[in-house]
């Protein structure tokens, strides 16, 4: 497999994108689909197809608030927070007890599944677990904990990451994170979050977590309320990722290392290097585990040992073909730009549902990996001291014959549905003239437009976020 794989790539000079489609489309004829579904394809209507607005309008349903029995003595909360909370229940000698697995982003949300839990059982909580630091996670633990006082575990980093309220780059990864999330959008416009229905912020609120006091570094084995434990170390989405196998129900909470959407190898809220190599591996370990009941930080479970396997082996497949692709390309040369455009998941990853782009996609993953690497330098040596933005806006303005023109070309593009040309040609109109309404509100429609035609709820949200704010600068430009 391998050395047929190298094969291939040693044929790629000087077209790899030409080599890796003409792969594609081979694997598609030979995918031997049966002919009603071929027929099908062809022959519906144009109204059949779900746009991608429509499919991710449609993912929303994934997030409807329920608290599901995942088998006896264990529930998940899925729709009440961006993330879902885990509840187990037990009993030793001391009497009943029961132990939570994440405490969604805010108090809110937290009071919103207690009282939920509460009508399953009102046993005193033993212990709480976080599966790494991520806001989703951390914020309603106080609500959980009440007067408990529950043990509390995470990984050793987990802690310090969770309370890092002054990072250097807080400013701008606060404001890019509000776009990513939607924030702020009205109902018109917001669809979902892509791994949950909504990013509560609570301006104000304080927050409610509570420090660990056990901490995992590598794997501990215990028994809490009389259910055995196995929590083990397994980066992914982040460093300090944990998950939860309970052996005697051969349950499995993978935190997010698994969701059902395409992972989110890179974060456009803006995020250091996701090794994912690690990801991939975690998945390895995940799968060394006898599962049955697999049940997720972020959408709803899986039930049944086979659409476990399958499910956490694709998932492991798409991280390690993105990865190999991405690095026998950057091997031949291609920037980022180009490897981005060019990589696709094989068809039979690609058409999995939990592998839909509604969350992270591929072509940010590629970039990401890519920078993960070799840094922000593409190779290419015109890119070394590229010319200034106004700089070449006023360039690209004199080519095509003044601003006015410009803006004209921009106009049209977006008019004849190219939106991505028409927000690039905006770009050097706003850097010539940063107060230029006209540009400011053609951009937000093109970026509006650009929304409709995604899947991923994080690149629809950005989308959506910054037409606002583009909005709000042509109204305060005008005179
Ligand atoms: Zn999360």
């Amino acid at each position: 497999m391998r050395t047929h794989h190298w094969k291939k790539f040693a044929d790629m000079i000087p077209h790899p994108a030409r080599h890796v489609s003409g792969q594609a489309r081979r694997e598609l004829f030979r995918a031997n689909l049966p002919l009603t579904s071929i027929l099908l394809f062809f022959l519906a209507p144009s109204g059949f197809a779900q746009s991608p607005a429509e499919k991710l309008a449609a993912h929303t349903n994934e997030f409807r608030p329920e608290v599901i029995e995942v088998t006896e003595g264990v529930h998940v909360a899925v729709g009440f927070a961006l993330a879902n909370s885990i509840l187990i229940e037990g009993e030793d000698e001391r009497g009943p007890g029961v132990i939570i697995i994440d405490t969604t982003e805010s108090q809110a949300a937290a009071k919103a599944i207690k009282a939920e839990f509460d009508k399953i059982t009102t046993a005193p909580v033993r212990a709480i677990i976080y599966t790494h630091f991520h806001a989703d996670h951390i914020g309603g633990a106080k609500v959980f904990a009440g007067d408990d006082n529950p043990d509390v575990y995470s990984h050793p980093t987990t802690t310090a990451r969770a309370t890092e309220l002054d990072g250097p780059v807080n400013p701008i990864y606060l404001r890019r994170a509000v776009r990513q999330f939607g924030i702020g959008l009205g109902p018109d416009l917001f669809m979902n979050c892509g791994i949950g229905p909504r990013l509560h912020v609570s301006l104000g609120q304080a927050s409610g977590f509570i420090p660990a006091n056990i901490t995992v570094e590598d794997e501990l084995e215990v028994t809490v309320a009389g259910v055995k434990l196995k929590i083990v170390h397994a980066p992914g989405e982040t460093a300090d990722q944990l998950y939860v196998y309970l052996p005697e129900r051969k349950l499995l909470a993978p935190g997010d290392n698994y969701y059902k959407a395409f992972p989110n190898l890179y974060a456009i809220r803006g995020v250091p290097y996701r090794d994912v190599r690690h990801w991939a591996d975690s998945l390895d370990l995940m799968l060394g585990e006898e599962v049955d009941f697999l049940v997720p930080s972020h959408s709803r479970p899986i039930v049944g040992t086979e659409a476990i396997r399958d499910t956490l082996t694709a998932y492991r497949d798409a991280i390690r073909s993105v990865h190999s692709m991405t690095l026998e390309g950057m091997n031949r040369g291609l920037t980022p730009d180009e490897l981005a455009h060019e990589i696709a998941l094989a068809p039979e990853l690609a058409s999995q549902p939990y592998l839909e782009e509604f969350y992270g996609t591929v072509s940010w993953s590629v970039r990401s990996i890519f920078s993960g690497y070799m840094g922000w330098f593409d190779g290419n040596a015109t890119n070394l001291f590229p010319l200034a933005p106004p700089d070449r806006a006023r360039r690209m303005a004199e080519l095509a014959g003044g601003a006015e023109k410009l803006l004209a070309q921009a106009t049209d593009a977006l008019a004849a549905g190219d939106a991505q040309w028409a927000a690039e040609l905006c770009d050097n109109l706003i850097a010539l003239d940063p107060a230029d309404g006209g540009a400011l509100n053609l951009k937000a429609n093109a970026l509006t437009a650009l929304a409709e035609e995604q899947v991923s709820a994080n690149a629809r949200n950005y989308y959506l976020v910054s037409a606002v704010e583009l909005r709000v600068a042509a109204r305060r430009a005008l005179p």
